[in-house]
């Protein structure tokens, strides 16, 4: 079993997804903001922009759908969590093998000697991050919209979806490429595919079943429908 989370499998946390009415950040949209170009046109700018999601996820708990997803993970012999989210929120609800395909906000990585190490401290310190090493300047280790991700978490991805035999994709508009593409890789390879968004997606057409609502409800519901039975769609099956 293989899931694919995004923004929207965090909204009911608190956190804002990026193309909802509340993503948009002192008037700047985060597709502006969060680029490598941005951060090097104006680092002060762009360090204030995560300084300002970091305190806010600070403030934010897991919900129902990050602790059903580490409860799979306990209970399914198979399964693999990928996460567009950048937030921690599936780590702090108990998920231990996720694929963070795009970083996280709790990890700083220096821009002269590649280092990353981790800072959780809120707020950060007025003055810009430096690198503990060589002093460089630091930047969010997230993957930026004008970046490609890291290839051997994207090689894990692709292998975790072409041997999926159930996906479950939830609160992504799926928009976002390499991540978008996962779940037709595993479609092709033979995958049932099931869809958790409240609004539709590009992605709605080539699912097999679609769940319209929040992630908290629509995966009770669908863990619900099988527990009982101890077996979940294409075979799989709860311990
Ligand atoms: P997105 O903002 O493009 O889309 C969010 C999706 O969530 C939409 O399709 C929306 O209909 C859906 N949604 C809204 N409320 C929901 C709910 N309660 N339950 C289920 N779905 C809900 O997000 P994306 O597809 O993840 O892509 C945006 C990029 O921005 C990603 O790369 C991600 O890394 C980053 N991002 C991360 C966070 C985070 O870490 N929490 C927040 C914002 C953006
Ligand atoms: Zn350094």
């Amino acid at each position: 079993m293989v899931v694919l989370t995004g923004a929207g499998t965090s909204a009911e946390s608190g956190v804002p997804t990026f193309r909802g009415s509340d993503g948009l950040w002192r008037n700047h949209r985060p597709e502006d903001l969060a680029t490598e170009r941005a951060f090097w046109s104006d680092p002060q700018l762009v360090w204030q922009f995560y300084t300002w999601r970091r305190d806010l996820v600070a403030k934010c708990l897991p919900n129902l759908a990050h602790r059903l997803l580490a409860d799979l993970e306990r209970r399914v012999g198979d399964f693999c969590l990928i996460t567009q989210n950048v937030d921690g929120l599936h780590q702090a609800a108990g998920s231990q093998r996720t694929i963070e395909l795009h970083g996280s906000l709790w990890t700083l990585r220096c821009t002269g000697c590649g280092q990353r190490w981790e800072d959780r401290r809120t707020p950060l310190p007025d003055s810009l991050p430096v690198c503990p090493t060589c002093s460089a300047l630091a930047r969010p280790d997230v993957v930026w919209f004008d970046e490609a991700l890291q290839p051997s978490i994207l090689a894990a991805a692709v292998s975790a979806a072409g041997s999926a035999r159930t996906m479950l994709v939830i609160g992504t508009s799926a928009l976002v490429m390499p991540a978008a593409g996962l779940p037709l890789i595993a479609k092709r390879a033979g995958a049932r595919l099931v869809e958790i968004n409240p609004a539709p997606t590009p992605l709605s057409d080539h699912c097999d079943e679609v769940l319209r609502g929040p992630a908290t409800e629509m995966l009770k519901s669908w863990v619900e429908r099988f527990a009982p039975w101890g077996a979940l769609p294409g075979g799989l099956v709860l311990t």
